[in-house]
């Protein structure tokens, strides 16, 4: 076994999968590899298959970015060598600046009063952090420390959130949690003392930071920390036996996806959370594309009533981010043309049209001059048409300009590029 340190950021984070910064370290004949890439192929290895190997992207999910801004404001709460410290509103700053980076869609919130409902208890969960750990704040070792260490095959990333050194080459180990306060068990923690205690960059880091060279590293002691609730679940440092039964499963998981074993086990619970449902053969309940195109007809009028139910929030909530995107290329386009994305083109067109407000107004209008029939029965291209048109009377045009808005209407028509 040996050991390297690439001191890249990225994947597994403080709060779980994060998005690499950068494309996964390739090395010859190793297997690049996470505690989170593990846990996803174990909950199922067609998932795993999606996401990793062809690269399918999932939707931003709320609670991740959620973690993630509580995560951005701890580590800049903790990235001092020295106090004074940064004030709990120093902090609650740095979350909101984090928070502000994204829209609501982006964040993976379905409603813009749901993320500002989390955007306060991020902030009331922070000053409480604060409060709580006010009387014992102390510059850690490290934050947000992230190696890449190759063992036995593999080269394997741990992020660690945090971790204090107590003297002679031994540390604490603390891993954040913002989501349920749910028991969890030490494995992702295993994983940190395993790949800590290979990592030769940390030595280095030690002699760096106190001036003393160690011939060894020791994970005494490690920790989740449910940020929610202030509460300290604290391991012992794992036994040799304990380490080795946990390697035995990072190597068979890792044997099999070097197998291309990636048959789906399907269950209500990963299948429910799962964004691959729709390409998914093996999806728990059946098929969703075949089942709602063409529901079997012993099917329950309860259950369609909730199916119809999660479709429609699901359109409108694509189409709440269609909206806000083609809004964006209407404003960067300017006035129109053809544009080029990775796997797109646009073609942006823009063309003036009238909007009609006060419906009843532009009817008295119409009988007024008695041009109603002209107007195509009231419709929009009828009195489009009908302002447009030379022989209507000044009067005439001055009473349904009253009533009309000049706008711009934006067509957006996209292709994909041949082989992407
Ligand atoms: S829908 Fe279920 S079985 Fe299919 S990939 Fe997702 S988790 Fe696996």
């Amino acid at each position: 076994m040996k050991g390297k340190n690439n001191g890249s950021a990225g994947e597994q984070g403080l709060f779980g999968e994060l998005a690499p910064a950068a494309p996964a370290p390739r090395k010859d004949g190793l297997l690049f590899f996470s505690y989170s890439r593990m846990s996803l192929y174990e909950e199922c290895p067609l998932k795993y298959k999606f996401k990793y190997i062809d690269k399918i992207k999932e939707e931003p999910k709320y609670y991740f970015a959620f973690g993630s801004a509580i995560h951005k404001a701890l580590e800049f709460l903790y990235s001092v060598k020295a106090p004074p410290f940064p004030t709990a509103e120093e902090v609650c700053e740095a979350f909101r600046a984090e928070w502000g980076l994204k829209s609501y869609l982006e964040k993976g919130y379905r409603t813009q009063q749901k993320a500002d409902d989390d955007y306060q208890k991020g902030l009331l969960m922070l000053r409480a952090y604060y409060e709580h750990n006010r009387a014992v704040l102390k510059p850690p070792f490290l934050v947000e420390y992230s190696t890449d260490v190759e063992v036995d095959g593999l080269l394997v990333r741990a992020i660690s959130d945090r971790i204090d050194y107590l003297g002679d080459g031994r540390m604490l180990v603390t891993d954040y949690k913002t989501g349920k306060d749910v028991r969890r068990e030490p494995a992702q923690l295993y994983m940190y003392q395993k790949i800590m205690e290979l990592d030769p960059a940390i030595k280095e880091r030690i002699a760096e930071n106190y001036g003393r060279r160690v011939s060894s590293v020791k994970i005494e002691k490690m920790l989740y920390y449910h940020v929610p609730s202030n509460k300290e679940y604290p391991f012992d440092r794992a036994s040799d036996a304990e380490i080795g039964s946990f390697w035995e499963r990072v190597l068979g998981v890792a044997e099999s996806i070097k197998g291309l074993k990636f048959g789906a086990t399907p269950g209500e619970r990963q299948c429910k959370w799962c964004d691959y449902k729709h390409l998914c053969p093996d999806y728990f309940g059946g098929h969703p594309g075949r089942a709602e195109a063409a529901p079997a007809s012993s099917e329950r009028i309860e259950a369609l009533v909730d199916r119809y139910g999660r479709l429609k929030e699901k359109m409108d909530e694509i189409k709440a981010q269609l909206d806000e995107v083609a809004a964006g290329i209407a404003r960067a386009a300017k006035s129109g043309g053809e544009y080029e994305g990775e796997s797109f083109t646009a073609q942006v067109t823009k063309s003036p049209r009238w909007e009609f407000r006060d419906r009843e107004a532009v009817l008295g209008v119409l009988n007024r001059f008695d041009i109603y029939q002209r107007a195509l029965n009231v419709t929009v291209a009828g009195l489009s048409g009908l302002l447009d048109s030379p022989d209507l009377s000044e009067e005439a045009r001055r009473g349904l300009l009253e009533h009309a808005v000049r706008k711009t209407a934006v067509d957006i028509k996209v292709v994909r590029k041949p082989g992407t």
